[in-house]
């Protein structure tokens, strides 16, 4: 969808500030971080939510969770831990629709998740 903002970053046709990438998956810092570590995980395939991915989306899906891992390592928080959040509809606040993961760490996150 080119008018998606997170194709078009994927896409490299708006910049970021790339973490990780493979085959089915982009990964780049948050315009506007929540920790001091704030990476979002994208499908490079525009999937809307969690509710548009189909079962022939069952490989992106995982692929997005080795990949929130692999960034996890890359940005030196497997010892420390890290959150992984996806928000998803109006009451999650999603603002992007374009399926993400947030991975956030860098320091102790608050108890609230909600
Ligand atoms: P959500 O509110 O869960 O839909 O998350 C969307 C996220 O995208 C927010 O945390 C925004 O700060 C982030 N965001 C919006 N525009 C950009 C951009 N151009 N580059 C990086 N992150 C962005």
């Amino acid at each position: 969808m080119n008018d998606c903002l997170f194709c078009r970053i994927a896409a490299g046709e708006i910049p970021s500030t790339v973490v990780y990438e493979d085959e089915m998956t982009f990964a780049f810092r948050d315009i506007a971080p929540q920790a001091p570590k704030h990476v979002l995980v994208i499908p490079k395939k525009h999937v809307a939510d969690w509710y548009e991915a189909r079962k022939e989306d069952d490989a992106l899906l995982s692929g997005m969770m080795r990949a929130a891992a692999k960034v996890a390592e890359l940005e030196g928080l497997t010892e420390s831990g890290f959150r992984v959040i996806s928000n998803t509809g109006a009451d999650a606040r999603q603002t992007v629709k374009h399926l993400h993961m947030h991975v956030l760490g860098g320091a102790e996150l608050t108890e609230k998740m909600g």
